[in-house]
């Protein structure tokens, strides 16, 4: 979806739609948009042709847990401001008036801002580092693979930590002695 930035009608302009999650397709490779993205966000035009954007984006995303490998849902609802320049100025005249505030800079090209584009890129940004289905997962037995969430494989009460083993066998030659 793109909006057209010389049809805001005032220096500010508030903005609110909902986005089904097939306007995502084809979908991140990190994770998946599970359920309708509420966006709510102003936006302001700054001097002759930058515009602040301030948002928030709430929706569901469908994520692989980093230890048990298997799919979940978590709520995900992000803040964000930003300021978009012309992507053309942005190779012209690198300098320009970037460092006046902390603002992130985006780019919108002729004169439309890809709204699912920045969706996109807020979403990868809020995304947790490792994402867990839960703080308590179990993850897979490093034995046999199974998940440890879902069953309980038996591996554990026979498997020696190796590290374990090696103590043992130290104990044991002190013994010996
Ligand atoms: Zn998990
Ligand atoms: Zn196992």
């Amino acid at each position: 979806m793109f909006l057209e930035l010389n049809q805001l009608r005032g220096a500010r302009e508030h903005f609110e739609r909902r986005f089904e999650p097939a306007e995502f397709d084809p979908q991140d490779e990190d994770y998946r948009v599970a359920a309708p993205v509420d966006l709510s966000m102003d936006i302001e035009k700054v001097g002759t042709d930058a515009f602040r954007v301030k948002g928030r984006a709430a929706t569901k995303v469908e994520l692989q847990c980093s230890r048990c490998l298997e799919n979940f849902e978590m709520p995900l609802d992000t803040s964000f401001e930003l300021r978009y320049v012309p992507a053309i100025d942005a190779h012209t005249e690198p300098e320009r008036e970037i460092a006046e505030d902390d603002l992130t800079t985006a780019f919108y090209r002729e004169g439309s801002l890809d709204v699912i584009e920045m969706l996109r890129e807020q979403f990868q940004l809020a995304l947790p580092m490792k994402p867990l289905c839960s703080q308590a997962c179990r993850g897979l037995c490093p034995h046999c693979g199974a998940n440890l969430n879902s069953t309980d494989c038996g591996c554990r009460s026979t498997w020696d930590d190796p590290r374990l083993a090696v103590l043992k066998g130290l104990l044991n030659t002190d013994k010996e002695n």
